[in-house]
Parts: structure tokens; sequence; C-alpha cells
């Protein structure tokens, strides 16, 4: 069971996202992944996506997305600080190596959206739009104090020349001479961007100094920056950070270019479109034609719902309406991430009792690609939220044994079930899955003749019996109520429990 692999395409590819909102500060976390590289390869990551590598506009603290300068890596004194939260250039350039020494693919986090923290404020005719319905004026222009100087004094050219005025952005919500909060405004000269989310009216405007991806100084030079960020970093991947607000056709072109200055079609791209609405989800792919991944946000509030319901959802329709049932090349699973965690932006954590349940549904049936989050691999000691147990076990199980055919019986209000019949090139691999959301179950379920007369083991290691398939190719395979038993050949079950944390 060879262990280095993320290169290998015939694996089951697993993401963790390494960080959780509140992850310890003190510039220590690309050290700290760096040294667990190795044992994440061990278990059967495949990817790994790091938070925002950049300097942040302001506090030390920041977690990333109010990007500052995107040329600094932990590299110039700005904003009063050489490193950024996570440590300095030269450690997220080992951490990366030590990633791809272990075969794990890398992802960064890209943030295009906005700039935070200017250098200086300059006088720019706005005017004060409606936060709720951005297309609604409640102000004829008038002069404001805009913060969109970025010159970058600390690093002082390096890299790229380029420095950003108010011609570069749309808007902002910060008037210098007004100094309230809550106001959004926008530039007298600028529209926003008509192919972003229509939700506040149109919602390209999210934060800071939203920025005008349609200007063609700052397409030159987004794509100047995500070249020299290729060249510099080796990274294998990116994750766009809130492209509901960024133009669809902007980012088509831009996923376009980087994928050619890489000459590689298949970079992989995943986009961060938080919606719970299939429909708009679907539409935003089809404008984008499809060119990236993006999280499946319908499935996460499914999953969410059935793990506050005490047993009153209906398993059998845990994937309706989500994208890995209607879009599932383009799909990344997840069960929650920095956002949804407790006390963030878009608070939505699934309940911890269900989360082995909703992580072996994401990580052991067929489609998407899934992806770990730290907080539950790791804990949350902010919020004390604990460690998923046996998480580790279940990305094993789909690196290993997930493979063959899958039997699908997602047919029970409280009991569903499927299995992979294995395949040749994984040794040992057939699985069984029984989920329950209340009650114990029992299913006879096909997982394929060849394993008449070979026993199956819960690696979950709730049910103690044995299950022996029959000369049909079934087995009456168990769960216990509020559960997940997860069914494995016996020489795999010997392996999983040597290897068990
Ligand atoms: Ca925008």
């Amino acid at each position: 069971m060879a262990k280095k692999n993320g290169s290998d395409k015939n694996i089951n590819r697993t993401i963790i996202q390494y960080f959780e909102w509140y992850v310890e500060g003190n510039h220590v976390l690309w050290n700290k992944c760096r040294a667990q590289a190795p044992r994440l390869a061990e278990f059967g990551i495949t990817d790994v996506w790091l938070p925002p590598a950049y300097k942040a506009g302001f506090i030390e603290d920041n977690v990333g997305y109010a990007v500052y300068d995107m040329y600094d890596l932990g590299e110039f004194e700005q904003k009063g600080l050489l490193k950024t939260k996570y440590g300095s250039k030269q450690e997220y350039l080992d951490c990366i190596k030590a990633f791809h020494d272990a075969d794990i693919r890398v992802l960064a986090d890209v943030v295009l959206n906005h700039r935070v923290g200017a250098d200086e404020f300059e006088d720019v005719s706005a005017v004060k739009v409606d936060p709720h319905n951005r297309y609604n004026n409640w102000s004829d222009p008038y002069t404001i104090s805009a913060a969109t100087v970025f010159n970058f004094p600390g690093r002082n050219g390096k890299y790229s020349k380029f420095t950003w005025n108010h011609t570069h952005f749309t808007g902002v919500d910060w008037d210098n001479n007004e100094r309230q909060t809550g106001n959004i405004y926008r530039f007298a000269d600028k529209n926003w961007a008509g192919d972003v989310s229509n939700e506040m009216g149109n919602f390209d405007y999210l934060m800071g100094a939203d920025v005008d991806v349609y200007n063609p100084e700052v397409k030159k030079e987004l794509e100047s920056w995500g070249k020299w960020y290729l060249d510099l970093t080796g990274v294998d991947g990116f994750r766009m950070d809130a492209v509901k607000h960024i133009g669809a056709s902007f980012m088509k072109e831009y996923i376009a270019k980087i994928r050619d200055y890489k000459k590689d079609r298949d970079f992989p791209v995943i986009g961060e479109y938080w919606h719970g609405d299939i429909n708009v989800l679907e539409n935003y792919l089809n404008q984008i034609e499809g060119c990236m991944s993006i999280f499946d946000v319908p499935l996460h509030f499914n999953i969410r719902q059935m793990s506050y319901a005490d047993g009153n959802y209906n398993m059998a329709d845990i994937f309706n309406n989500t994208l890995i049932q209607r879009r599932p090349q383009n799909a990344i699973t997840f069960i929650d991430n920095h956002d949804s965690q407790p006390g963030q932006s878009l608070e939505s954590f699934v309940n911890t009792w269900m989360k082995q349940v909703a992580y072996a549904l994401i990580l052991l049936h067929k489609d998407g690609i899934p992806c770990v989050f730290y907080g539950d691999l790791y804990g949350i000691p902010n919020t004390r939220n604990i460690p998923i147990p046996r998480l580790r076990t279940l990305i094993r199980v789909r690196h290993d044994f997930a493979y063959g055919e899958q039997h699908d019986y997602i047919d029970h209000y409280d009991v569903i079930g499927w299995t992979r019949e294995g395949d040749d090139d994984h040794p040992d691999s057939g699985i069984a899955v029984l989920l329950s959301d209340k009650r114990d179950g029992m299913k006879r379920m096909y997982i394929g003749k060849k394993f008449a007369g070979k026993c199956f083991r819960d690696c979950m290691r709730k049910i103690r019996e044995v299950v022996t398939i029959d000369d049909e190719g079934y087995g009456d395979f168990t769960v216990q109520g509020f559960s997940s038993a997860v069914w494995v050949t016996e020489p795999a079950y010997e392996y999983l429990v040597i290897n068990e944390d």
C-alpha cells in the first residue's frame, strides 16, 4: 500500500484544508505543516489547500483574506511585520517542497476580489448605494476620501512595479471624511461587474477596495502576478476565493491564461461559490463552461440539516439537489470549513455526532473529490470542538480500498448504504458502508460474487460480528443507530487496525 501517490492517477484523491479560522498564529503554520507532510501522505492525503500566503492589510493574525500585497509572502517589512500569520516566504517555500517530497499536490488560496490596508487615501467621486440592493443609488456623485492607493513602500518595486489607485477599483465601504461603517460607495465613473452573483442586487462588492477585474491594466497585472506566483512557488493548483463576487467571464479567461502558461489543461482550480441553491451553482458552472470545480455547498447544507433533525430526515434524499448528483465532475465535497465553523461569517457547523457519518458519506461514495477540514481532523481548541474519531481510518479506506463498481442502497428514511466491488489494481479493496441517522439497521447488499464465502469486518469497530458473503455475492450488513459502519475485507481490517490512531 504505497503512500507516495499524489501523482498517481489511479488512486482516490483527498484534499485537506490545512487551516481553520483560529489556527495558531505566531508564524508557525508553514513549519508545522512541513513537519506533518510525510504523515499526511502516509494516511492517504493527496492534496493540501494552504491558506492565503501573502501579507494581509491589518492585524498580525489575519487569516489572509484581507489581502494587502500579493507579492509579499512574508518577505518585506510591511504592515509592521516581516512574516505573515503563517510564517516567512522561505518557510512557505520549504513547506511546499516538503509536500512535493511527500508527493502531495499543493493548492494555493488565491484572493483576487479585493485589497485591504491601502497606503494612502485619495479623493474620488462616488455614489453611495443601498447595501441591500447595490443598483439603488442613495446619492448623487460627491467626493469621498477612499483607501485606494497601494504603492507598497516596503517592497519598493521588487517583483512588480505596479501600484494601485482608484481607477483600478469599483468601490469601497469607507469614506475617510464621513467615517461611518455600513456604507458602500460605487465610484461614479464605474459600474459593478454585470456577471456576478445577483444577491444584494449585484454582489460584485464584498469588502475592502473592490478590484475592477475588467480594467485592462488590472487584468494584465493579475495575470503577471499569477505567472510570478507559479514560477516562484511551484504550486500545483489554485483555490479561487469569493468567485461569486468576481466577473464570471474574467474568471474563465484568467483560468485559461494560467493553464496556458502552465501548459497543463488539467491544472486544478477550485472555486469558492457560497450558495445553497444547486440551480445557482449550475448556472455559474454554465457561465464558466465548467472550467473549474466548485465546493458542494448544497450537500453541506443537506448534511447539516440531517445532523440536527434527530432522525426526522429522509436519508434517501441526502444527495437531492447537490453538485455530486447534478455535476459530479465539478464537485468538491466538504463537511465544514473556516467560514462555516463556530463563530464565523457563514456559520453552519454540522452537528458533531454526525461528522463521522458525514465523512464516510463523502469519502467512501464514488463521486466528487472530498476536502477534509483541519478543524475536524485536529479539533478546534478555541471553540472546544473535538477531532472526529477514526477520520484518518476513513481517509485510508478511501485511499486503499474504496474502488470498483458501486451499488447504491440510498433507499431508506433512516438507514442508507452502498458497496464497492473492489478492483484488481488495489489489493484487498471492496467495501460496504451503512449509515444511520437514528435507528439500528440491517441491509442485504450485493458486493460481488468473487467475495462468496469471504468475511467482512466493521473498521469503525462498533460491530464485532463478522459478515460472511453468500454464494450470490450478498451480505447482511448491519449498523448501530446514529453511526456509521464501514465493512472491509479481513486483510484490510487487520491493516487498518495496526495503523489506527
Ligand atoms: Ca468584486
